[in-house]
């Protein structure tokens, strides 16, 4: 259903549009119809609601180009209406989904299956990416003209890397003819060997495999090296370390065509947190130094990493308690992206509310999506966040199916209490009439 409401009095906080203050904004029809100073519009539109956001803040709804919703296949772990929904409680209007899939997005009769699904099940838009090679197995690229026939808005192995140089060149060499970006998840297997978290201090401490940052920007470097050569369109996926960082500047002054994204537990935490040796800390790439963290939240500032993605990453409680070694890697991240990092960047100063908003939502752009902008006859992307309302992660559970949340038990601030997506009512906070309720 389209949305009709007026949210009054919201401060509104769009960076893009140049937009600090308060207003009231006018919704008809799921578009934006009028924005202007609180007061001056109709107090609600024809057979709407009037919102009171006074003491909230308003945001472009956020987009995650990095998404894992599991299915088809693991729907145990998380599925299009399961992913979505917890898509909508964290602000976001929009996720790019996966295709690790069992089976994997390899060919176009299942990417059109999932998009039929995702248009019925979906509580916000869906994107999907294809494979770039076949079951993910690095040896024979898909059909890629097809499956971006198909809608495909790019091509990814995330999960694993693409090993093989030569196989990435020849990808880079179809995507000319096939458009859609390439989404690399950046390893080399050789240097990663079993290893099962950051290698450094804490992993010899430990006894545990370390995966050394190199294992990462080694293939950063090599990538960019191919993406240039063949003036190739690439999006480092999750970059975690230092020296992919230097890498990345290095390839976007040479005018390389590269994007890079950065995700809010890399941001926020560090291999530190590995000693307790709880599961919900171990994803691929890991928890990363102290050294690490503080380079990504400079990248991050400076622009030089592009966007926030989440890598939300469902895995069921079976899968994940266990021995920390023997648990399969990844955290979920989309009810708590904004929140984690508003609580332990913004508040300390270490990065401005703007620069957050904006690069919350700077990922749609890099897979040609509609960009969410507050301004007049655009459809309604948007998140009304109440900044002063403190929670407990997890303490009412998640709308996700899995909870092997990396911030589970944190007590962040920030709360998203109602996400407009594509125009319509995507998520609203059950106690949105006393909102103050959340705060403890
Ligand atoms: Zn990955
Ligand atoms: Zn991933």
């Amino acid at each position: 259903m389209p949305a009709e409401l007026l949210i009054a009095g919201g401060h509104v906080l769009d960076p893009r549009e140049e937009i600090d203050e308060p207003c009231d904004i006018l919704i008809r029809e799921g578009h934006i119809a009028e924005l202007g100073p609180p007061g001056s519009l109709p107090d609600r539109p024809d057979g709407g609601e009037r919102l009171d956001a006074t003491g909230k803040h308003v945001f472009p709804g956020f987009v995650d180009p990095h998404v894992h919703l599991r299915t088809p296949g693991q729907e145990y772990k998380e599925d299009i209406e399961s992913g979505t929904a917890a898509a909508a409680a964290g602000g976001f209007c929009a996720v790019v989904a996966m295709p690790n899939t069992v089976p994997a997005v390899d060919d176009a009769a299942v990417l059109r299956s999932l998009t039929d699904t995702a248009r019925s099940a979906a509580r916000v838009p869906v994107g999907f990416l294809a494979s770039i090679t076949r079951r993910l197995e690095g040896a024979e690229l898909t059909e890629m003209a097809e499956l971006r026939d198909a809608g495909a808005l790019g091509f990814t192995d995330d999960g694993k890397p693409v090993v093989s140089a030569g196989m990435l060149r020849k990808a880079l060499q179809y995507q000319r003819l096939a458009g859609g970006v390439v989404a690399l998840h950046e390893e080399d297997p050789a240097l990663s060997g079993e290893g099962v978290m950051h290698e450094g201090a804490v992993s010899a401490r430990l006894g545990l495999a370390g995966i050394p940052s190199v294992s990462e920007s080694t293939m950063v470097a090599r990538d960019g090296a191919l993406a240039v050569y063949e003036d190739g369109r690439v999006h480092l996926q999750h970059v975690s370390c230092m020296e992919s960082l230097t890498a990345i500047e290095r390839l976007k002054a040479a005018g390389a065509s590269v994007s890079a994204e950065v995700c809010p537990h890399h941001l926020t935490l560090t291999d530190d947190i590995v000693r307790t040796l709880d599961s919900r800390f171990k994803m691929n790439p890991p928890l990363r130094s102290e050294r690490d963290r503080s380079a990504l939240v400079d990248g991050l500032r400076r622009g030089l990493v592009d966007c926030v993605a989440t890598d939300h990453a469902p895995h069921a409680r079976h899968e994940k308690e266990v021995p920390f070694e023997q648990a399969p890697m990844g955290t979920t991240g989309l009810e708590t992206a904004f929140a984690a990092l508003f609580t332990e960047l913004v508040m300390p100063g270490e990065i401005e509310l703007a620069t957050v908003v904006e690069r919350m939502s700077a990922g749609a752009a890099l897979f040609d999506l509609p960009t969410p902008r507050i301004a007049r006859g655009e459809p309604a992307n948007i998140c009304l966040v109440d900044l002063s309302a403190k929670w407990e992660v997890g303490a009412r559970g998640y709308a996700s199916r899995s909870d092997n949340c990396c911030f589970h038990g944190r007590t962040l601030h920030g709360r998203v209490v109602l996400t407009l997506a594509g125009g319509a009512t995507a998520f609203r906070a059950p106690l949105l009439a006393e909102v103050g309720a959340l705060a403890r």
